[in-house]
């Protein structure tokens, strides 16, 4: 086994989280390396919703320009009854930037990756592929990353490997816990759609919302790709079997949805699935040198599209938290951490208990539906209130 350079900071996983944390941390001078299992830094999938709380933040890191060169401004956020497809509500995002001091936008997760792997580089970031960490342990006045091969030691370890980690163990025994809902995904090039994308369509992200279903819309790359995601309660996750959320549910599951609904299922990708998890809320994160962050911290079901939001929050916080509690003779990393977690391990559990409600709004039935409808159509477009909380909080 070989030990490596120190470093000051060692990040395990190198996703939206891991590599926005190098980032934040690398613009103020400390010396970062990302390892990551994967032999890419790659993001299997398809779009991302950026959200002002964290655009405002890429923009600080001098990300956003290069990010939005990728992505589409999109003027409406709109809900859709999934059964009878009239439209129920919408926000009007092209006031968001006015409101929240930052946009909000969608792009490909690929362009956001390649965008933050590359801010990384410039800014010094060592990135290491094919690096799978078993374990991280605090040794005196230092941490260390274990993987079969190598010890890597810093002055802190960032724990950010995702929904499935498995190194919260330390702070957890914990599983993800299934919804049963599963995602088919896809995104591609505007023309080989099956259906007629209208201008309004390259201009808003339009979410069908409807009984144990929902079907979400929006382009991509400056219009020239289009990005759908059908989600449905599967009924083999209720019949306890292991394999569930098949290809052969997914039309069933829609079965009974506005023409709109059924024409966007034809573009899916459907030999890939998501199978939806989130996990309950913990509070602890921190170990003295030793941090989780991100999915790995706080995996969310992606009702409010926040996942990868919270994640670049958390990045921001940690390098916040380190300034703070740096003087000439360093960063007092055991304070800076917990600093970090005060502030962040009670927004993000918000966040978390907050998505899966969302998402047991959009998938009522019966009286429920009716009433939800009533309430959706009384709303104003300008009414943020709802959602104040979390795009104008600075944490
Ligand atoms: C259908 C769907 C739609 C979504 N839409 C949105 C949205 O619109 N907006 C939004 O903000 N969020 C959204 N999200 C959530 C978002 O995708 C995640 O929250 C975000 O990607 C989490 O980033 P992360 O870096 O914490 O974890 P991950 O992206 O999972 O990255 C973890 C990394 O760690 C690596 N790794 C794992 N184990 C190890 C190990 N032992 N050693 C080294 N490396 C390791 C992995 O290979 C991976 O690269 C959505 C999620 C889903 C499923």
């Amino acid at each position: 086994m070989t030990t490596s350079e120190h470093t000051t900071v060692v990040i395990v996983g190198g996703g939206i989280g891991g590599l926005s944390t190098a980032l934040a941390l690398a613009t103020s001078g400390l010396t970062v390396r990302v390892l990551e299992k994967e032999p890419e830094f790659e993001e299997v999938g398809a779009g991302l919703q950026m959200a002002p709380n964290a655009t405002r933040i890429l923009r600080e890191w001098g990300v956003l320009d290069r990010a939005m060169d990728a992505g589409v401004f999109a003027k409406r956020l709109v809900l859709r009854d999934a059964l009878d497809g009239r439209e129920l509500t919408h926000l009007d995002l092209s006031t968001v930037e006015q409101r929240y001091g930052a946009p909000y936008f969608v792009m490909h997760r690929h362009d956001l990756l390649s965008a933050l792997a590359t801010a990384c580089l410039e800014a010094g970031v060592e990135l290491n592929t094919e690096v799978d960490v078993v374990d991280t342990r605090n040794v005196k006045g230092a941490a260390v990353a274990i993987s079969e091969t190598g010890e890597y030691r810093a002055d802190a370890v960032f724990i950010a490997d995702g929904l499935g980690s498995k190194l919260r163990r330390r702070f957890s025994d914990d599983e993800p816990v299934p919804s049963g809902y599963v995602a088919y995904r896809s995104a591609l090039p505007t023309e080989e759609v099956e259906i007629e994308v209208t201008e309004d369509m390259l201009t808003s992200v339009v979410a069908y919302i409807g009984p144990g279903r929902h079907l979400v819309q929006y382009p991509l790359r400056r219009g020239e790709m289009f990005n759908t995601v059908a989600v449905f309660d599967s009924p083999s996750f209720h019949r306890g079997e292991a394999r569930w959320g098949i290809a052969e549910e997914l039309d069933g599951a829609f079965e009974g949805s506005c023409s709109m609904v059924l024409d966007g299922l034809t573009s899916l990708w459907r030999d890939r699935q998501w199978r939806m998890h989130d996990r309950e809320p913990i509070h602890t994160w921190v170990d003295e040198r030793i941090a989780l962050m991100g999915d790995a911290a706080h995996p969310m079901l992606q009702y409010l599209a926040q996942g990868a939001c919270q994640s670049i929050v958390d990045a921001d916080c940690i390098a916040q938290q380190a300034a703070a509690h740096r003087d000439q003779s360093g960063i007092d990393w055991p304070n800076a951490l917990l600093g970090y977690q005060a502030i962040r391990s009670p927004f993000a559990g918000r966040v978390q208990r907050n998505a899966r409600t969302w998402g047991d709004l959009w998938h009522v039935d019966g009286f429920a539906r009716t009433i939800r409808n009533q309430l959706l159509l009384d709303r104003s477009p300008d009414d943020f209130r709802h959602i104040d909380w979390l795009y104008g909080n600075p944490v």
